[in-house]
């Protein structure tokens, strides 16, 4: 009898459901977008009953695609967007509130008066975590605070807080099981990373009851089964982590000094630091990565905010491309930006310059700049911001980077990948498979049912879809480099006072 594990992967847009076989190849896939919700500006809920129910819709419908049955399915491995907040009743399983967003910046305030306090810096030490409004904890303490009578029904612990993974663990075992594991509470800014405990004092900082949180345990264990009405029999839970730890274990980057980004929206960049939690000295997150062993490893975090998002810019507002796979064709029709620069500092920038008040900036530009030449320089930033990161990288860890194993949508476009090899000066290698945040979930539950026997078996899968070798030399390379320096001097100079 063929068996398969099944992912769920539970992201910000859309829940999906593949089904691995022994080799690592998805067999099957389902996938539904669900409703975001904006009510303010700068606010982003979720319905947390539509990400379960849109969740289960998919497993039942990846399963029926291939007529596999609740037998054909030895483990569920799940990963989730990070730091998403839901609070529910233990007793109806009914969400208090709506899902409040990693994205939603409705606490930023209470951020200002962790400052304020003095507090940040217990927060950084003990979570590993730059503090943020992205992270659960003020999510979780905002509505205690503004829903009447949750703090009320938290303090007689009726309730029960959980990031996503939780929450459809929760649903999954129709209430029986609370849990989460060490990624997913790495990331609520509550969890003590090197103690792997809650911290009582952040809880008690924020005011948050300890009987609200869930359980914390190693991304690959069982965690207990489905219920038997849901996939017609009982499936074993096995495996959990967010989506970036997730896709850090489907890259195989279980060594120390391994590293992985994701080009999507945004890049997010890991590097497995092994049994050391690495505090960085140019602001990057330190986080817990996710093993199959209970022993834990840790991560350095970097994100980079606007990547393909500057291809969308492209599209939808200059309207230079009607499909952001067409960036690749006009970047390669010059030679080079001519001398181009530019800075999608959109947001501000992230690590290592962390400058909210940068803004996007073109620089260079003379009387022959085509919009070949400004796509193509589109394009370039996203290579010039991962190198920063990883520059970053090497410098808190002291180890440098051999290749860069890639990932996510914008990754298909190979002018990006060849130029971010030339600017490293490394390979780049972009696997055959590059469905890695779900795989890695599969690889976590597998593992712990001895679906895949160890690592080993699991590297053998990690197969390479195409290699890309550093061509430019060393020269041209700084010199490249210095512009986009001098670039970025100029959009954080913009916006200084007179
Ligand atoms: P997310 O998970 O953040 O939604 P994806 O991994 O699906 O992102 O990648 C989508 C992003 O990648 C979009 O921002 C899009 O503009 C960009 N993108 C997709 N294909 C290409 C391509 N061929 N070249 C450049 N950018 C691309």
């Amino acid at each position: 009898m063929e068996t398969y594990i099944m992912a769920l992967d539970q992201g910000t847009t859309s829940s999906r459901c593949i089904l691995f076989n022994r080799q690592g190849q998805a067999v099957s896939l389902a996938q539904k977008e669900f409703t975001q919700y904006y009510p303010k500006p700068g606010w982003v809920e979720h319905d947390p009953r539509e990400i379960w129910s849109s969740q289960i819709s998919v497993a039942a419908e990846a399963m029926a695609k291939i007529g596999a049955k609740s037998e054909n399915i030895q483990a569920i491995g799940i990963t989730n967007q990070r730091e998403t907040a839901i609070l529910w009743d233990r007793a109806t399983g009914r969400p208090v509130y709506p899902a409040i967003v990693w994205q939603c910046r409705r606490t930023a305030d209470r951020i200002e008066a962790c400052k304020k306090d003095g507090f940040d810096s217990i927060l950084r030490r003990k979570t590993g975590l730059i503090p943020d409004a992205y992270f659960s904890a003020t999510k979780i303490a905002w509505i205690l605070d503004e829903v009447p009578g949750v703090r009320r029904r938290a303090e007689a612990g009726e309730l029960a807080f959980g990031t996503v993974d939780s929450w459809l663990i929760w649903n999954l075992t129709r209430g029986r099981i609370h849990v989460t594991d060490y990624t997913n509470a790495s990331r609520t800014m509550l969890f003590d990373i090197h103690k792997l405990d809650w911290s009582r004092e952040i809880l008690s900082y924020f005011n948050i009851p300890v009987s609200l949180l869930p359980e914390v345990k190693p991304s690959s264990c069982l965690y207990g089964y489905t219920e038997k009405g849901l996939l017609g029999g009982e499936i074993a839970i096995a495996g959990a982590a967010g989506d970036q730890q997730s896709a850090l274990f489907g890259q195989c980057c279980f060594e120390e000094g391994q590293v992985k980004n994701t080009y999507g929206t945004g890049c997010f960049l890991l590097m497995n630091t092994g049994e050391k939690a690495i505090r960085s000295e140019a602001g990057l997150l330190t986080t817990i990565a996710a093993g199959a062993e209970d022993r834990v490893q840790y991560a350095l975090e970097g994100s980079v905010f606007v990547a393909g998002a500057a291809v969308q810019w492209l599209r939808d507002e200059m309207r230079m491309i009607r499909k952001a796979s067409q960036s690749e064709a006009y970047a390669g029709a010059v030679e080079d930006t001519n001398g181009v620069y530019l800075v999608p500092a959109f947001a501000g920038m992230g690590a290592p310059y962390w400058d909210p008040y940068a803004r996007g900036t073109v620089v260079g530009i003379t009387r022959g700049c085509k919009k070949e030449h400004f796509i193509r320089a589109a394009l370039e930033s996203i290579a010039y911001q991962v190198e920063d990161v990883i520059k970053a990288m090497e410098e808190d860890s002291g180890i440098h980077l051999e290749s860069l194993k890639v990932d996510g949508g914008a990754s298909a476009n190979d002018f990006l990948m060849q130029f971010q090899a030339d600017l490293l000066g490394e390979r780049v290698l972009r696997p055959a498979c590059i469905e890695t945040t779900a795989l890695g979930a599969a690889y976590l539950a597998g593992l712990a049912l001895g679906y895949w026997k160890d690592k080993e078996e699991i590297r053998q899968n990690w197969q390479l879809g195409e290699a890309f070798a550093p061509r430019l030399g060393e020269a041209r390379r700084e010199e490249l480099r210095k512009g986009w320096r001098r670039a970025v001097r100029v959009a954080r100079a913009y916006s200084e006072e007179e």
